[in-house]
């Protein structure tokens, strides 16, 4: 086996395996199946990923399909929301589909089978149906219905359709074998009635398929060869297998199910109906709340998306469910911003510092430098002046050796400035810093080349010229849940893990420059951590939510 070979991971080894068999290589199609019923959440990304990155190694066609054969809770808003996440994410699917645009299909195939005594119109209500189902170790009983004359079950079914039985009263049922040992085959429901209006269908159809008859079908009818899907689909294969069995015959192709292993992430629910619940009890602003582990959320969190997509293809593909500790995530985030965005200066606890010896109406412009990991950044000019602000954090009177900040009577170099020494402090009655009082080393401006400017001194600290600072607001994020695995409790819920401070929010004051950033924009407050401009922002109020820290501060923290 090649090098190459070696490293497929276990979808990438079946398709090579069927064109290694003589499969069609351009017969290879996927899809994306998402039902819109909530926003996609980090554990769609690894679907998404997976089947848009085998389209790009097979040069194949990536389908969009939405799943909407349930109309209670399914929206236009939900499927607006997933496309636009789906390119936000870089991908381009082929063909926009709709299952609901089969229900014609589906429903005529449904009668083809009851033609061919394959299925038949159940009369008794779900709690018979449910007891004559059997366990897994015990067979079930067959349906006093299931041997209807196939005229009956046709009658029936067309007056299901047409609205003349109420919801509950029948069911269309496959007739498979209720002896089973999977529990699936065992005479499964097609068809149910349900007096419901659909997005798309508006109010054209009572009667819905079920998701296993639709499925395979709508895979089938878009000619889908390879539909891969997570590992709790594993029992219905069988299923998937025997309705594409029952399609009158055809030359077209097969398509088949393979399984893969779900992600889940620590500290984060990847369901979303518990996302749904967080959203409709309020327990976060909405579906895009920067702490939800949705697509959304993650986007105006300040996540990259390209580093949502190496997040995923680092987890990896597999066949055994495992957890990935957020960690990972945070850590794709910090390496991507990194690479990308640009220094700037931002005090998130700003306290006076008054230069004594500096000119009185002097203001010079400064050069920094956007991105030393990146020159193709360039640069820009930082005003100075003679009052600025710095982080409460980065002053003491006094301190030990190992405080590399700003004391009285020591020096520390003001970030793309100059040396300054720390002279006297202003306190108020109870001892808060008000003023801090320095000198400066005139001829110590960085970049300078001069003399004073080489000098070495312990600290840099991050500034912003009072006179020119705008006022910002600023997000920081928690972990929405203090527990690593908040929905596997036996005893509780996962919202009794809400971390309560998950959000808190703080004035900043920031550099002139970033009035002209616009929202998702993200940029580095130097020492600081990662920043984007919230949708909420305006240029005479912004808004930043913290992205990531700089390092990894959550092993410290516990
Ligand atoms: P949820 O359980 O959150 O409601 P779902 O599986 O019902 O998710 P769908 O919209 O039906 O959501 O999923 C679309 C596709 O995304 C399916 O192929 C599904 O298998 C896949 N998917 C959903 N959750 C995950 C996950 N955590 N990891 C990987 N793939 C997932
Ligand atoms: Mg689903």
């Amino acid at each position: 086996m090649s090098e190459e070979k070696a490293s497929l991971h276990f979808i990438e080894q079946i398709i090579e395996d069927d064109l290694s068999n003589g499969f069609d290589p351009s017969k290879i199609r996927f899809r994306f199946p998402p039902e819109p019923n909530g926003f996609l959440h980090v554990g769609h990304l690894k679907a998404i990923a997976l089947n848009f990155n085998l389209g790009q190694r097979y040069n194949a066609p990536v389908n969009l399909r939405f799943d909407d054969t349930n109309p209670v809770k399914e929206s236009q808003e939900f499927v607006d929301a997933i496309k636009e996440n789906i390119e936000w994410l870089g991908f381009s699917w082929d063909k926009e589909c709709y299952a609901s645009d089969y229900f014609q299909q589906l429903f005529d195939w449904a009668l083809y089978l009851i033609k061919e005594g394959k299925a038949y119109v159940d009369s008794q209500d779900s709690e018979t149906m449910a007891q004559q189902k059997g366990t897994p170790t015990q067979a079930g009983t067959n349906s006093p219905f299931r041997d209807r004359p196939t005229e009956e079950n046709l009658q029936l079914f067309n007056e299901m359709k047409e609205g003349k039985h109420e919801e509950g009263t029948h069911v269309l049922r496959a007739k498979i074998d209720m002896t089973s040992p999977n529990m699936l085959l065992r005479d499964p429901v097609m068809y149910r009635i349900l007096f419901k209006h659909h997005q798309r269908t508006a109010d054209k159809w009572c009667i819905y398929p079920m998701y296993d008859w639709t499925h395979g079908e709508s895979d089938y009818i878009e000619q889908v060869s390879h539909s891969l899907c997570t590992l709790e689909f594993k029992p219905h294969r069988d299923l998937y297998e025997w309705f594409l069995d029952q399609l009158p015959p055809s030359d077209a192709l097969q398509p088949y199910q393979r399984e893969f292993a779900r992600l889940n992430l620590s500290y984060t629910v990847t369901s979303k109906r518990k996302l749904a619940q967080l959203v409709e009890e309020k327990h976060v602003y909405g579906w895009d709340d920067p702490r939800m582990p949705t697509i959304s959320g993650m986007r105006r969190r300040g996540y990259p998306p390209k580093a949502l997509i190496n997040f995923v293809n680092t987890a990896g593909i597999s066949k055994r469910e495992n957890v990935i500790d957020v960690s990972l995530l945070e850590f794709c985030v910090r390496e991507e911003l990194n690479k990308t965005t640009a220094r700037v200066m931002a005090v998130v606890n700003p306290v006076k510092l008054v230069i004594t010896n500096y000119p009185e109406d002097q203001e010079e412009m400064l050069t920094a430098i956007n991105n030393p990991e990146d020159e193709s950044q360039g640069s820009r000019l930082l005003p100075f002046s003679k009052e600025i602000y710095i982080e409460g954090e980065d002053f003491k009177e006094e301190a030990n050796r190992k405080f590399f900040r700003l004391t009285l009577g020591k020096e520390v170099r003001l970030k793309n400035a100059y040396i300054i020494k720390g002279e006297s402090v202003i306190k108020d009655a109870e001892g808060n810093v008000l003023e801090i009082h320095c000198t400066y080393d005139a001829d110590s401006k960085s970049g300078s080349g001069s003399e004073a400017s080489m000098r070495k001194v312990k600290g840099t600290i991050h500034w912003v010229s009072v006179a020119h600072a705008l006022e910002a607001t600023v997000h920081n994020y928690d972990r929405l849940f203090s527990d690593e695995s908040p929905d596997q409790h036996k005893e509780k819920s996962f919202l009794d893990f809400i971390n309560p401070n998950s959000l808190s929010s703080q004035k900043a004051m920031v550099e002139p420059s970033l009035s002209d950033l616009t929202t998702g924009e993200r940029v580095q407050f130097q020492r600081l951590g990662y920043y984007v401009v919230d949708k909420t922002s305006s240029s005479n109020q912004l808004v930043f939510n913290k992205t990531v820290g700089l390092r990894d501060s959550w092993s410290k923290k516990i």
